[in-house]
């Protein structure tokens, strides 16, 4: 079982939530500041003022992170995309749309947002370290502000690295894309290298570890190989779905297209629906035609809304949806842009028209599972 995420706040109108694995990462990252990083640099507090610096620092650096998602978020909504959530995991954040960038341009733009955020969060805190510093005379200021200032650096730098899915592998497709005109190639390349990045981080974490002198080496290196195999599974699965698509863009529609499962003619009843069509066919959807020409579809679970009383009386015409461009596609249609038709049409389901636009057969999302994952 998978947990769902928690969401915990809302910002910009846009949901925050939180993985469960976020979690011992905040506890972790807390004990770490207060036990090794502060007393280390800081001598003779209280030790409940390191656990509180460590509180502060870790907050800091969980709103940086953030806010770095934030920044892909609000530049994504200026290009016209709606987005679903951002999350904060295991291994950073993920700010998710409900669809993909449509131009090159817009990828690069929404890529670029988050590491200059992060970048503009590290001069922020370098700014203030300076103020704590100078000004203030803090030690305990300077050294938090060090370490954010450090950590944002990291963050952007380390998000730049050109293997997708991270923002420098967007970055590194969006050029692609561009100079080719190809999303789906750039994208194979795009994932390749964040493939080999994904191995590259793995390695650099077995040598880190292995030639570790301090619990901090071990420490890094465990996590660099710990990001590493994550990256991993994330280009694989995004691999896997892309081989599925280019493997849907291939197949036309006319080639699993089935027939109709009846075609019910507009003036029949919903009494006649019930009792005749409805016993010999298993469908969630019927296309409504006369001539073979079609003038709607009617979705079975809407007739619960129909009191039994009216059946007799209700014509398929007054309850179908009515016809609408989202509702056929064409025998040549690739079955990736059908895919997209019958997911966004609310019925699952359309019609297949020929050139004339005779009826010549029938699609469902079922009709478009894939008999076996491409491996
Ligand atoms: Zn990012």
């Amino acid at each position: 079982m998978r947990l769902r995420p928690i969401q915990i706040a809302t910002l910009f109108r846009i949901p925050i939530r939180v993985s469960y694995g976020w979690i011992p990462v905040v506890v972790l990252h807390v004990y770490a500041v207060s036990v090794f990083y502060l007393p280390r640099h800081l001598h003779g507090f209280h030790p409940l003022a390191y656990w509180a610096l460590g509180g502060i620092t870790t907050l800091l650096l969980f709103l940086s992170v953030l806010g770095h998602e934030v920044g892909h978020a609000l530049v994504a909504r200026a290009e016209g995309l709606r987005i679903s959530d951002i999350t904060l995991h295991l291994f950073g954040g993920l700010a998710r749309f409900e669809h993909e960038a449509h131009t090159p341009g817009a990828e690069f733009r929404i890529a670029v947002a988050g590491p200059s955020a992060s970048f503009l969060y590290a001069v922020a805190f370098f700014l203030l370290n300076q103020v704590s510093i100078h000004l203030f005379d803090s030690r305990p200021a300077a050294l938090i502000t060090n370490y954010l200032a450090l950590s944002n650096l990291i963050l952007a730098l380390f998000n730049l690295l050109p293997g997708f899915p991270l923002d420098g592998g967007r970055i590194f497709r969006a050029w692609l894309w561009a100079r080719w005109g190809d999303y789906w190639r750039a994208s194979r390349w795009a994932i390749g290298v964040g493939q080999g990045i994904a191995y590259l981080l793995i390695g650099l974490g077995i040598v880190w570890v292995l030639r570790a002198r301090t619990s901090a080496d071990i420490f890094a290196g465990a996590w660099s190989i710990l990001i590493g195999i994550f990256l991993r599974d994330v280009t694989e699965t995004s691999r896997l779905s892309l081989a599925r698509v280019e493997q849907m863009r291939r197949i036309r529609v006319a080639d699993v297209m089935t027939a109709p499962p009846a075609l019910l003619p507009p003036e029949m009843t919903i009494e006649e629906v019930v009792s005749r069509v409805l016993p010999a066919h298993r469908s969630r959807t019927f296309p409504v035609s006369r001539d073979r020409r079609l003038h709607g579809i009617l979705l079975v679970p809407s007739l619960h809304a129909l009191p039994r009383e009216r059946w007799a009386q209700t014509t398929v015409r007054e309850v179908m949806w009515p016809v609408s461009p989202a509702m056929f596609v064409h025998p040549e249609t690739s079955l990736w842009d059908a895919h997209r038709v019958l997911r966004g049409n609310g019925l699952g389901a359309s019609a297949v028209l020929d050139a004339e636009g005779y009826i010549v057969g029938y699609l469902t999302l079922e009709d478009l599972r894939p008999e076996a994952p491409p491996s």
